[in-house]
């Protein structure tokens, strides 16, 4: 990692501790990601990401904040980037992905929170993650119980604005989560003290869409026999999609598209013929969570979807961009986002159909149902989809694991099982 130090310390960082991360961090890039062979050339954009992971980025939002920009960090896919990029505001994701950051989050929370919320409280009280020092407002949603008590404490120390998630699909929930948007933008346009017009709120809405494209070509390509690129790296883009310049990720997993479609055009896969196809469903990976993709990828296995927050449901579906005044745009958007089905909604039912679609395009061999402990609404989720998904004959693995290795081999063993059973 290039030295950033100065500009840690001014964000208030805990350097002690961070230093700790930043060496074991190559290291676990090294093993997961540079072992691998025949990756493509693409992906020299998204190393360098990674090598300085706390370093470019921030830099490039400090800069902004200079120029008057507010930064805004968000922990859900339900939050709409479209109405803070139509104020000159910039989005990130701080979704805590890292066991390093949880004991940090432990000080306040019970043990029985799930990883990703006390990683992303521990990243922020531990001062260790320039991410969340650098957001000017972090923005909350009342998905699950875990989120909205960790707001509460979050909201002591940097400002927070909360949006009430409604838990159904109803058309007046779908009226309320406009209404929602609607009053978000005004939260944003004060903070910010930007006004949002229709133009500048359709420009962002088909910057975000073009975005979503660009991930979703990457995406097509795994639907190919021959693999052109392996489940770790794709992963790896999603992770990085949520705090990257929009623009900037568009253009770059555009580039990549072209070089997977000519990959495939010359028959070239990351694996070898015959190789299972997995399919991952439930709870989403933040970055630096790697570790079932890497535990599949080197069980003999390769997997070709995410039906996660890290996966299709971050860029499925677009906003209408045809619409001209704010309230029709705000109803545009807020029907795309109902569109993602997440567990916290009841029924759910369009989860199952979104995973028995996925598992027929993506041609897979079997899913792996994953949850992070502690995460009621998936586990419980799980015997509805792993019942669908046993009734029309696609094999499933239910797993449930947290940040830790401790876990690993066990996990190994029975994933080694599960794809030998998938003959
Ligand atoms: S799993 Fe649900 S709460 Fe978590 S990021 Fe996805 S939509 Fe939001
Ligand atoms: S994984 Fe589950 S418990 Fe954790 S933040 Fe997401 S929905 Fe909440």
């Amino acid at each position: 990692m290039a030295n950033y130090r100065e500009m840690w310390e001014t964000l208030g960082m805990d350097l002690e501790t961070h230093d700790q991360l930043c060496a074991v961090l190559p290291t676990a890039f090294g093993d997961t990601y540079l072992s691998q062979e025949n990756r493509p050339a693409g992906m020299d954009f998204w190393d360098m990401v990674v090598a300085d992971i706390h370093g470019i980025r921030p830099a490039e939002l400090i800069e902004a904040q200079k120029k008057g920009q507010k930064v805004f960090g968000t922990f859900c896919v339900y939050v709409p980037d479209e109405v803070v990029i139509a104020a000159n505001g910039i989005v990130t994701g701080l979704c805590g992905g890292s066991q390093f950051w949880v004991p940090s989050g432990e000080e306040v929370l019970p043990k029985s929170t799930c990883a990703l919320i006390k990683a992303s409280v521990g990243a922020r009280l531990g001062r260790t993650c320039p991410f969340f020092r650098i957001a000017d407002m972090y923005v909350g949603e009342t998905t699950c119980d875990g989120k909205k008590k960790a707001w509460e404490i979050l909201g002591k120390d940097v400002p927070m604005h909360i949006m009430d998630m409604p838990q159904m699909k109803r058309e007046k929930d779908i009226a309320k989560w406009a209404e929602e948007i609607k009053d978000f933008a005004a939260v944003v346009e004060e903070f910010t003290g930007n006004k949002i017009t229709p133009e500048k709120l359709n420009d962002a809405i088909k910057l975000i869409n073009e975005k979503r494209k660009a991930l979703a070509r990457v995406y097509e390509a795994r639907k190919a026999d021959k693999l052109p690129i392996s489940g770790k790296d794709v992963l790896l883009i999603s992770q990085i999609a949520f705090f990257d310049d929009p623009a900037r990720c568009a253009q770059m997993c555009n580039a990549l598209a072209d070089e997977l479609e000519q990959r495939i055009a010359d028959g070239v896969s990351v694996f070898k013929e015959g190789t299972k196809r997995i399919m991952i469903t439930g709870t989403p990976m933040a970055i630096p969570n790697w570790k079932l993709h890497h535990i599949i990828e080197t069980s003999g296995a390769a997997v070709v979807c995410e039906e996660t927050c890290t996966g299709t449901r971050y860029f499925e579906k677009l906003v209408d961009d045809s619409k001209e005044t704010l309230d029709d745009q705000y109803r545009a958007i807020a029907e795309r986002y109902m569109g993602i089905n997440c567990a916290c909604f009841t029924p759910n039912t369009g989860r199952v159909d979104d995973i028995l679609r996925l598992a027929k395009e993506y041609k897979v061999d079997g899913v792996i149902d994953v949850n992070l402990k502690f995460c009621c609404l998936y586990d419980t989720e799980g015997y509805t989809v792993e019942e669908a998904l046993k009734a029309n004959g696609i094999p499933v693995l239910g797993i449930e694991t947290d940040y830790t290795d401790s876990d690993a081999e066990q996990l190994r063993t029975r994933i080694e099982a599960f794809v030998e059973m998938l003959g």
